[in-house]
């Protein structure tokens, strides 16, 4: 597994300098001496220059191979911890939150912008999502996919907010999450315009910031039961 290091047996000086790697977007791996970093590449859309820029870091710092993430991240792997700030600096880029309590990911199919089935911008909304939510601290972990139709490439489905693009506007799901306990979003409104979207999102990521514990909102949303979400969102 690449991003090894919340689940391991730290000692309390192992534990700080791994917190403080942690801060600078590094992510220990298997074999417990190096590190991968993950710049924050929107929608994984990116020009060749900044791809040639990450393959250059890569090289430099002697990184053993990419990995491209299913948060649509190139991940540097195998970096030496010494190297970690320098990496950064000539990447440029921020890190992508790969890990913590925040909005790690917003998950962006090509849509109408790309791909012939696109039924919705799912890039131009995608992104600005993106830019609105990406690290947004959350009372747990919160992933976002954006498809351009129903055939849900960016796997919305799985996702706490997931868009579908259908013919007469998207289609918008709460509730999904993959991992050990998988569940299926389930719809919440449908036929919205993307400014609806945006007011919708922005009221159910204030929602659960404000009344959630330590909880996926799916098991929020389970807990307090759908019909009160629902109208708690909708009213
Ligand atoms: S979800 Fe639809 S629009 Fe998006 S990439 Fe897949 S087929 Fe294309």
């Amino acid at each position: 597994m690449l991003f090894a290091g919340k689940n391991r047996g730290y000692g309390t000086g192992e534990l700080n300098m791994s917190k403080d790697i942690l801060e600078k977007g590094a992510i220990v791996q298997r074999d417990k001496e190096t590190y991968a970093i993950a710049p924050h590449i929107a929608g994984g859309i990116i020009d060749p220059a900044g791809l040639r820029r990450i393959a250059d870091v890569a090289e430099k710092y002697n990184a053993k191979v990419l990995k491209i993430t299913s948060a649509q991240r190139i991940a540097i792997v195998g970096i030496d911890p010494k190297d970690i700030d320098d990496a950064w600096k000539d990447l440029g880029m921020k890190p992508g939150a790969a890990i913590g309590l925040c909005v790690r990911s917003v998950k962006i199919c090509p849509g109408t912008t790309f791909c012939k089935r696109g039924q919705q911008d799912s890039v131009g909304v995608g992104l600005k999502l993106d830019e609105l939510y990406h690290g947004m601290p959350l009372p747990w972990k919160f992933k976002i996919g954006v498809s351009g139709c129903a055939n849900s490439c960016a796997e919305p489905a799985v996702k706490d907010i997931g868009l579908i693009g259908m013919s007469k506007g998207w289609r918008l799901l709460v509730g999904g999450s993959s991992g050990v306990k998988p569940r299926l979003g389930v719809m919440l409104a449908e036929n919205l315009s993307d400014e609806e979207v945006f007011s919708l999102i922005d009221k159910i990521i204030n929602y659960y910031k404000d009344h959630a514990k330590k909880q996926r909102l799916g098991e929020f949303i389970e807990e307090i039961g759908f019909e009160k979400f629902k109208h708690e969102i909708l009213a």
